[in-house]
């Protein structure tokens, strides 16, 4: 089924204890799409400038990724982020951002992407998501995610999305901020009182937590030795969620549960080198390889 996503396409540096990257493929839609298209076909709404390689571009055409709601803004600049992660290799700072055409960015979503089932509000400005979430008709299911800088700083705004759509995902530390819990499952609860119908909260290294009306379910993090880079962990987590919700075209508990597997397996791959590398290494027999492994290890 249909499944569109808007969010950051973005050039990254990162820096981690041992090795560095500059100016590489990230952004928040682009490891969301990569990673949902593993399991369905991606309509990618976002903005870029001039400095942006068409490689890029091509590399997502590649997988089943529909670009024609991509802007191109003459002149500008496409967002940039630089990150330096701690030894633990889970803590970052974020040591430069530079919104560059993602501040003024007025997403316009293609007509023959109105009637999406799947709607994904990767981390971008709430306003850009509320403004996505307007020229879309009829969606199934409308899932978003949200970071520090927009909870401090566009917290009415964030607010006002939230009565809009069924689910959150983000991860511990700003699901305390955005609710001033320290304990999770109390933090899970008030989210879901502002008005999702479940929260999704990423928990790094161990694993994520899932909160319903139906109840709540804990799964750990896919146990990889070979952690090289982070970056993208959270949104290649929501693109395998998704991506394997669209496929299945239905969102009960179980799906929810099973595509939580399915998002935590994914990310687990991109974590084992930098930007896009590993992900782009492999398929989707891996990933359930992988599934399989998990379930597996699970089992008491
Ligand atoms: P994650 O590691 O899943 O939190 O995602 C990291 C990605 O998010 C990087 O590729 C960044 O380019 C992107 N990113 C960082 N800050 C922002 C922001 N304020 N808005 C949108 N995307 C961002």
């Amino acid at each position: 089924m249909s499944l569109l996503v808007v969010g950051s396409l973005a050039l990254d540096s990162v820096e981690t204890p041992t090795q560095s990257r500059d100016n590489v493929l990230g952004g928040s839609a682009v490891f969301f799409s990569y990673a949902a298209s593993y399991f369905t076909g991606v309509r990618l709404v976002g903005v870029v400038g001039e400095d942006w390689p068409q490689e890029h571009t091509d590399l997502l055409g590649q997988r089943r990724v529909d670009t024609q709601g991509l802007q191109f803004v003459e002149g500008g600049k496409t967002f940039r982020w630089r990150g330096k992660y701690q030894p633990n290799m889970n803590d970052r700072d974020t040591l430069e951002v530079h919104l560059n055409v993602f501040a003024d960015f007025d997403p316009s979503v293609p007509d023959g992407f109105q009637d999406s089932q799947y709607v994904f509000l990767a981390n971008a400005a709430p306003g850009v998501q509320s403004k996505v979430l307007d020229q879309v008709k009829d969606p199934q299911l409308v899932v978003a995610d949200t970071m520090d800088l927009w909870i401090n700083e566009t917290r009415d705004d964030l607010v006002s999305l939230l009565k809009r759509v069924d689910g959150l995902v983000l991860n511990d530390s700003e699901a305390k901020l955005l609710t001033g819990e320290e304990n999770l499952i109390r933090a899970a609860e008030q989210v879901v009182s502002m008005g999702p119908k479940f929260v999704v909260v990423k928990k790094g290294e161990h694993g994520a937590l899932l909160y319903s009306e139906d109840g709540v379910c804990v799964l750990p993090a896919f146990p990889t030795g070979d952690v090289v880079d982070p970056t993208g962990a959270g949104d290649s987590f929501a693109g395998g969620m998704m991506g394997y919700i669209a496929e299945c075209d239905q969102a009960d508990t179980e799906t929810l549960r099973k595509a939580l597997v399915y998002g935590t397996v994914v990310a687990s791959y991109n974590v084992e080198d930098f930007s896009l590398e590993q992900m782009k290494r492999i398929e989707r027999e891996q990933i359930d390889q992988r599934f399989s492994e998990y379930c597996d290890m699970l089992k008491i």
